[in-house]
């Protein structure tokens, strides 16, 4: 089954939750921006996570959703979807 990275610039986030609707992946945090549950920090606030094609479609819709882009989703060739 193909994988996806998404990318979360959480340090771009406003807090507009949107993304939290879409997939139960995202979740609100105590500071009012979003967590991306089960991802590993890669560098300061940026985080990452593999996931495959079955919550592609959610992960979308709250990458869709960001006002200010900060979720970005990549398949295995690098290639943003
Ligand atoms: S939609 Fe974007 S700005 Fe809003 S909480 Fe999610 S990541 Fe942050």
């Amino acid at each position: 089954m193909p994988k996806y990275i998404i990318k979360y610039d959480r340090e771009g986030c406003i807090g507009a939750a949107s993304c939290t609707v879409f997939s139960k992946r995202f979740t609100t945090a105590k500071d009012g921006k979003a967590d991306l549950k089960g991802a590993k920090e890669t560098d300061e606030e940026l985080f990452e996570l593999e996931v495959d094609e079955k919550e592609l479609e959610e992960l979308k819709e709250s990458a869709k959703s960001c006002p200010v882009k900060v979720i970005k989703i990549y398949d295995e060739e690098g290639k943003q979807v």
